[in-house]
């Protein structure tokens, strides 16, 4: 490599590393959704993603699967799709009430999101003559990205500290917040110490529980009720009962987080992820028939 060249690569390396894009699961965790989710569609969903993702991608739904996150500064409107706030302490989750951005604009937060970019994928079945007028690439990246969001404990979290965003803590020595360990720190940590500091290791260890000892589960996971196509709620129900449970518990302004909070909390994460993409694939399943 020339030396120009070098240095330019080298500053937007630095670039990378000083301007981390965090919001919902970090690259890792959203990559990981995808990835299992791609590993599991059917030869109908599995043309279709084809058809839709970016020439960029490959065919590879995992390397885009953040472009969601990316985009949030060029595309406004679309912040507010990635979470959920509900009434402090509650721990519990009722669409009509909660699903409303901070200007009170309904249907606006995660789930309302998924049904929507669900509903704008499902004009991908009436054919090539049938023009659509919606910008489906950009659906399928927004679905894909946004059931990464809503298994993440804290993107379903209480109003007042804008889940976990506002509550300062340490991962091991380092100054955080509780939303960012959940996005990004506990994932990092069992990579670097389970799976050789390597994603794809990561995603073959989850794809493994999923086979073996999360078996028996995955079923009750695709399911979605009353003959519907996606099931936002019942996840983001689940989402803010696993912050009550496991994200927010024990936790205050300061609190230092180390080995007792990682070991037990590393599980519950892989599991969303697991249900995350299990989940992701069964919808993109059903909207490809
Ligand atoms: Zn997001």
């Amino acid at each position: 490599m020339e030396l120009y060249k070098f240095h330019v690569f080298l500053s937007m390396v630095a670039v990378l590393f000083l301007f981390p894009v965090v919001h919902g699961w970090g690259l890792d965790g959203h990559y990981t959704v995808c990835k299992i989710a791609q590993s599991r569609l059917s030869k109908a969903a599995a043309d279709a993603v084809e058809k839709l993702l970016p020439t960029s991608a490959n065919g590879d739904l995992a390397s885009v699967c953040i472009w969601a996150d990316r985009v949030k500064f060029h595309y406004h409107w679309s912040s507010p799709l990635h979470y959920i706030d509900t009434p402090d302490n509650l721990c519990n989750y009722q669409y009509k009430r909660d699903c409303k951005d901070e200007d009170g604009v309904e249907d606006r937060c995660v789930a309302g999101a998924i049904y929507n970019y669900t509903n704008q994928l499902l004009s991908y079945n009436k054919g090539n003559d049938h023009v659509s007028t919606y910008n489906l690439t950009e659906s399928l990246l927004f679905l894909s990205h946004f059931f990464g969001d809503i298994h993440q404990p804290l993107h379903v979290g209480f109003t007042s500290d804008r889940g976990g965003n506002t509550i300062d803590v340490h991962w091991y020595t380092r100054k955080t917040v509780l939303h960012h360990v959940w996005d990004s720190n506990i994932i990092e940590t069992v990579e670097e110490r389970y799976d050789d500091s390597n994603v794809d290791e990561l995603v073959d260890a989850i794809q493994k529980n999923i086979t073996t000892g999360w078996a028996d589960q995955v079923n009750s996971w695709e399911n979605c009720s009353g003959n519907k196509t996606a099931c936002p709620d019942i996840y983001a129900s689940e989402g803010i009962k696993a912050a009550c449970d496991w994200a927010y518990i024990g936790v205050s302004e300061g609190s230092t987080l180390e080995d007792d909070y990682f070991l037990s909390r590393y599980p519950i994460v892989l599991w969303r992820l697991a249900q995350g993409g299990v989940r992701l694939a069964a919808t993109l399943n059903r909207i490809f028939k």
